[in-house]
């Protein structure tokens, strides 16, 4: 259907070389779109890519540290060489340090909050001119249920979090004249890496996500991809600066 199709469109997934990144970036590239994923780690982009199957030959992977300006520029600068053009951005990225709020030091609490929220500010500000050229454009932001409620271990992921949804709601704004509309996903417990360290660090946390969401299970990375091919979709034109929670129903249950 053309209001859910994305042939011909461009999408960028940061951190889409694994994860709930890889997740979305195979919704996107089975709607049509050519993905490139951005990361670190080029070996996983490897995997990620073969991941891809059939779709893999329109996706590509760029290495990029997203807190550093310069090389979120090259990121855009590197995908508009390629494809020649960008229409949807997922600021995905992402990284924890968990810890009691009074031990983290300086640079732990500046590590979380530059990957997880001044990278998708610097990402998202390379991508306005291209976008904004091209005549409209997605950004997804992906926020998460820190981003509504606290926990003892999460004090610069959470603020990240919580501010990834007002940045969302600010280029919303900012950026609707230039018909861009910029969204959050806000997922639930997701089955990755990540996550499978914090049930490590973190006691009873598995068994605490299970009893809470009320589908019963930790979600996929997969079960991100609808949602995220919606926002980046014609079908999503009027949906601007909305946080939506893809959570198995965590955030609607006490
Ligand atoms: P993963 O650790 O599996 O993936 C994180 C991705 O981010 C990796 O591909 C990593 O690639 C990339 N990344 C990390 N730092 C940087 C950086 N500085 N520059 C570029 N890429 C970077 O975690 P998830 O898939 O679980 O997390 C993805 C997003 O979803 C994060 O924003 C996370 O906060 C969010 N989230 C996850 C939830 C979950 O339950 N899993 C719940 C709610 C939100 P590389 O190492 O190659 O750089």
């Amino acid at each position: 259907m053309e209001l859910f199709s994305l042939g011909g469109r461009v999408a960028i997934v940061t951190g889409g070389n694994g994860g709930i990144g890889l997740g979305i970036a195979k919704g996107l590239a089975e709607a049509g779109a050519a993905v490139l994923l951005a990361g670190r780690d080029a070996r996983k982009a490897t995997k990620a890519l073969a991941s891809l199957g059939s779709e893999a030959g329109r996706c590509g992977f760029t290495a990029a540290d997203v807190t550093q300006r310069s090389e979120c520029q090259k990121l855009i600068a590197s995908c508009v060489a390629r494809y020649g053009r960008l229409d949807i951005l997922v600021n995905n990225a992402g990284t924890s340090i968990r810890r009691p709020p009074e031990e983290y030091n300086e640079a732990e609490w500046h590590h979380v909050l530059d990957t997880n929220l001044t990278g998708a500010f610097l990402c998202s500000q390379a991508a306005y001119p291209e976008m904004k050229r091209s005549g409209g454009g997605k950004l997804i932001n992906i926020g998460s249920m820190m981003s509504i409620f606290g926990a003892p271990y999460a004090a610069p992921y959470a603020a990240s979090k919580g501010g990834i949804v007002q940045l969302t709601r600010v280029l919303a704004t900012a950026w609707a004249r230039d018909n861009i509309q910029v969204n959050a996903i806000l997922p639930g417990w997701i089955d990755t890496e990540l996550t499978r360290k914090a049930r490590r660090e973190v006691e009873g946390l598995h068994e605490r996500v299970l009893a809470r969401t009320p589908a019963g299970r930790w979600g996929v990375p997969e079960d991100l991809a609808g949602l995220a091919m919606f926002l980046a979709s014609p079908a999503s034109d009027f949906i601007t600066g909305a946080a939506i929670p893809a959570d198995g129903g965590y955030s609607i249950q006490a």
